[in-house]
């Protein structure tokens, strides 16, 4: 049995550097054939601002796909506990939903908001927001992206106190799109998996999004569960378990994410690759600051030390 397991362990790991390599491979090929085509066309700036905005979004797409894969060892491999901060769920919702309107909206998808009272009643809560934000993203992203035409989402989100410190809080996201077939579900949260592969062109996406996702719930003590029929739709439940904070807390976490000006300001950048201090150097500049660069850690404590 455990060799069995090894070697199926052994093949898993075989086929995700193979498909890693290649759905890496393929944005890369796009960006270096478009540099290409433009050092060959460089008096031709309408198709060259073209092609450098097709190039934009292929390295996009590579960013996401190297984060989500970053992300999703660091999560598998690791114990590593979120830090907690006190946080406004409500803010958060609202947040979640001004950018699913809007992306559904692009898309001719209507999304119903319902939202119990019990929501409303524990607004302030102990957690990773930012996590509990890309969980929701991610499965509202989902929502439309399998969607079809003139389809809908109706999201329910509800509160119930477990104890005196504790509510459990449970988000429903049913969809009228394509739907997941019942073999597929079993291996809906497996990394790379995807059902449509063949239809790649169309559902753009590297079957990663889901494996974070139920990662990122389990690590919060959550669950998640998923109900679909083909061509009908698919709803999936989120339960996460959150501990209660009080509105001063949370009031002084808001302080903290203020964001400052730094023109005008003397910057010490520490950066040992020359591409990455060049590209600093110039957002930098750009932005105002005074920029003093140092290539290691000790040249950087020394001119601090200096200052
Ligand atoms: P990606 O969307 O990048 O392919 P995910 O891990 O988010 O990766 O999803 C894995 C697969 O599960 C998708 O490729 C799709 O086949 C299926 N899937 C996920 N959510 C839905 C949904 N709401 N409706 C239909 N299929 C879905």
């Amino acid at each position: 049995e455990a060799l069995e397991q090894a070697r199926l362990a052994n093949e898993a790991k075989t086929s995700f550097l193979a498909r890693m390599s290649h759905d890496i491979r393929t944005p890369m090929n796009g960006i270096m054939g478009l540099i290409e085509i433009n050092e060959k066309h460089a008096d031709d700036i309408a198709f060259t601002t073209k092609n450098r905005r097709k190039a934009k979004v292929a390295a996009n797409h590579l960013l996401s796909l190297i984060n989500d894969v970053l992300q999703l060892s660091k999560l598998e491999s690791s114990n590593i506990e979120f830090a907690e901060v006190p946080f406004n769920m409500l803010a958060l919702l609202d947040d979640i939903f001004t950018i699913t309107e809007m992306r559904a909206g692009n898309n001719g998808i209507t999304v119903k908001r319902n939202q119990a009272a019990s929501v409303e009643e524990y607004p302030y809560l102990w957690g990773s927001p930012l996590h509990v934000r890309q969980i929701y993203i991610n499965l509202l992203g989902n929502s439309i992206k399998y969607n079809k035409k003139n389809g809908s989402i109706l999201c329910s989100a509800s509160a119930e106190r477990t104890d005196q410190n504790h509510v459990l809080f449970k988000m429903v996201i049913k969809d009228t799109g394509i739907g997941i077939g019942k073999e597929f579900q079993e291996h809906l949260f497996d990394p790379f998996t995807r059902e449509h592969e063949e239809m790649n062109g169309k559902y753009e996406g590297t079957g990663l999004g889901l494996s974070i996702v139920k990662q990122l719930i389990d690590k919060m003590g959550g669950s998640i569960q998923v109900e679909s029929e083909v061509d009908e739709g698919s709803c999936f439940t989120v339960e996460i378990p959150f501990r209660l904070a009080s509105e001063e807390d949370a009031m002084k976490t808001e302080v903290l994410h203020e964001t400052g000006n730094i023109d005008g300001k003397n910057i010490l950048l520490v950066e040992d690759n020359e591409l990455n201090m060049e590209i600093a150097e110039i957002l930098l500049t750009d932005a105002g600051a005074r920029v003093t660069k140092a290539v290691n850690g000790q040249q950087a404590v020394d001119i601090f030390r200096a200052n």
